[in-house]
């Protein structure tokens, strides 16, 4: 073991999409002395930037945690792979680069909850402040942050029919789904500049890294919180084959990530009391909450062949892929600069329902799964999935060995609410496939098929054909109810100077992607921990 005699007054403890901005707003101040610890390696490989290499990241231990969950009821007992960065920027360095806030609903829902200081006016600034939107500025979005965001450099002509049906069943146009409204089908927008990846590693670690008062350690797993009585003192991590430990003067934040950062509460001792109880680790705070509440978009992947040529014809032919890597090389345009999805549908499964509830991801190539080879067939795929899921899961720690993986049950489909919507979003799926501008070019359903056709018939499509769409977050909900992990400072309840500012604090998934809502958590984030610092100061 060997002790740092270096001190400082933060540890952040993973370097992803909030750690990265934690820490460079953290160290502006040049007498702030920060910390980053990172369990993976720096973002060097090309794959990384090349916005589509992100079907050569995820599955690969190099940079992907690779996570498996336990065998899922809801799911038909299959088990799913879960990608999650392993990588300075963390899951934003292997992600589909979409860009998506949510409703204003979601975040006033939060404030309704208790959460005080988290209503849709409190963080639009926050959204604004992290953002450099190509677009130009306006009431929704700002153009000073260190956050790329821009339009797509990939356009085909089956998306534009996709866009066009859509529109034929009623589904209104938007071009800005984080703009006034999110209801509509449009184009999505992504976290990438000028044909390359933009995550919070490169907008905001990058010239924060330059810093004399800035640290970064890459490599180094942390395996738990020190505490001196209930208040934290530091953290223990393992580097090159040997466990280290370092002070922290004013405060320990987690930003390990939704699976990362419980698991790190459970292994020091600070989570449900039978559990700790159950593995040997000597409790010292019982929070029952660590690790509950974890919630997951589940998308349900709807396949149709096509007579329109799809990019499965042109990554399937080596002339088309000399083609492709050529025009990236040139224009940085192309298949190459493919974010997860094309085209985005917010819309209601059923006209009663207030808001959207379900969102389409709709992208002009189709595979078995995601990351796996394209279909030798042309096809799009068009994936539906229900934004606020009533389905909640857990994870927990196995034993006390902090190296070895929690058990993830994301408890699919659980909630019998959850069905008619799953039910409800194929429906839509095929009423776009079959609306006036997309039905000709459609030559059959490949996935599900047509022998699905009763609810119940519907209900088996979604639990055999679905997929994560990596969103976990929850499991440290923000609160203050029993089931809470931290208060809306996101300070860990019953435990001194530690935070968790990841998404893992969502006390309730938001209506979207969840990358540019977890930016936006650490940018406030850092904003009250320099107020509190202040305040302790006086
Ligand atoms: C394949 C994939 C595609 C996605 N696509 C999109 C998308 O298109 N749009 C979107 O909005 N969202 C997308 N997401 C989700 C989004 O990227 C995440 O919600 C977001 O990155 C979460 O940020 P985070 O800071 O909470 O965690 P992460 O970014 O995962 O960061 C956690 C960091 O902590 C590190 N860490 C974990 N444990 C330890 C430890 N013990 N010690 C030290 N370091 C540790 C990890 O290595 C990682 O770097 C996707 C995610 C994945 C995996």
């Amino acid at each position: 073991m060997s002790t740092s005699d270096q001190n400082y007054h933060y540890i952040i403890v993973g370097a992803g999409s909030a750690g990265c901005v934690l820490a460079y707003r953290l160290s502006q101040d040049s007498r702030t002395r920060v910390l980053l610890l990172e369990a993976g390696a720096r973002d060097l490989s090309p794959w990384i930037h090349i916005p589509v290499g992100y079907f050569k990241t995820m599955h690969n231990p190099k940079t992907d945690w690779c996570y498996i969950t336990e065998p899922d009821p809801g799911i038909a007992g299959r088990q799913l792979q879960w990608p999650r960065g392993k990588v300075l920027g963390g899951s934003g360095s292997l992600n589909g680069l979409l860009y998506v806030r949510g409703q204003k609903e979601d975040y006033d829902r939060w404030a309704d909850l208790g959460n005080s200081g988290w209503s849709y006016d409190d963080v639009l600034p926050y959204f604004k402040k992290s953002e450099d939107q190509e677009r130009g500025a306006d009431a929704y979005h700002g153009v000073s942050g260190p956050q790329k965001v821009s339009d797509l450099r990939l356009r085909r002509p089956i998306a534009d029919y996709f866009i066009q049906a859509a529109t034929e069943i009623g589904i209104p146009r938007n071009d800005d789904c984080n703009g006034a409204t999110q209801e509509g089908v449009g184009y999505f927008q992504q976290t990438a500049y000028k044909g390359l990846r933009w995550s919070t590693a490169k907008g905001f670690l990058r010239p924060a890294k330059r810093r004399a008062n800035l640290d970064v350690q890459t490599r180094a797993q942390t395996t738990r919180v020190l505490f001196e009585g209930n208040q934290a003192i530091g953290v223990e991590y393992m580097l090159g084959g040997r466990m280290h430990q370092v002070g922290a003067e004013s405060e320990v934040i987690l930003s390990a990530g939704a699976i990362g950062s419980p698991q790190i509460l459970q292994c020091s001792g600070v989570g449900p009391g039978d559990l700790l109880h159950r593995v040997g680790i000597p409790e010292v705070h019982d929070l029952p909450g660590v690790g509950r509440n974890l919630q997951d978009h589940l998308q349900i992947r709807l396949v149709f062949k096509t007579s329109q040529r799809t990019l499965n014809d042109e990554v399937n032919s080596l002339l088309k892929q000399v083609w492709v890597g050529l025009q990236y090389a040139l224009t940085r345009t192309g298949p190459l600069t493919l974010a997860a999805s094309q085209v985005a549908i917010f819309t209601k499964s059923d006209p009663s329902v207030d808001r959207p509830d379900i969102q389409f991801h709709m992208q002009p190539l189709s595979a078995d799964k995601p990351g796996d080879g394209a279909h030798k067939f042309s096809a799009f795929t068009s994936s539906v999935c229900q934004l606020r899921p009533y389905s909640r899961g857990h994870l927990e720690i196995e034993s006390k060995d902090p190296l070895q993986y929690p058990a993830i049950h994301p408890n699919y489909l659980s909630d019998e609410r959850d069905h008619q919507v799953a039910i409800a979003g194929i429906k839509v799926a095929r009423r776009i496939a079959a609306a006036p501008s997309l039905a000709p070019h459609i030559l059959s359903e490949f996935v599900p098929g047509s022998q699905y056709q009763t609810d119940d018939e519907l209900l088996q499509a979604a639990r055999l054909h679905s997929q994560t769409i990596y969103h976990p977050v929850g499991t440290c909900k923000m609160g203050d109810d029993e089931t809470a992990v931290v208060d809306d400072r996101l300070r860990v309840h019953g435990i001194g100077r530690l935070r968790v500012v990841d998404a893992s604090i969502m006390p309730e998934i938001v209506s979207g992607n969840t990358n540019a809502p977890t930016i936006m958590i650490a940018e406030k984030a850092a904003d009250m921990i320099v107020e509190d610092a202040h305040h302790n100061a006086r």
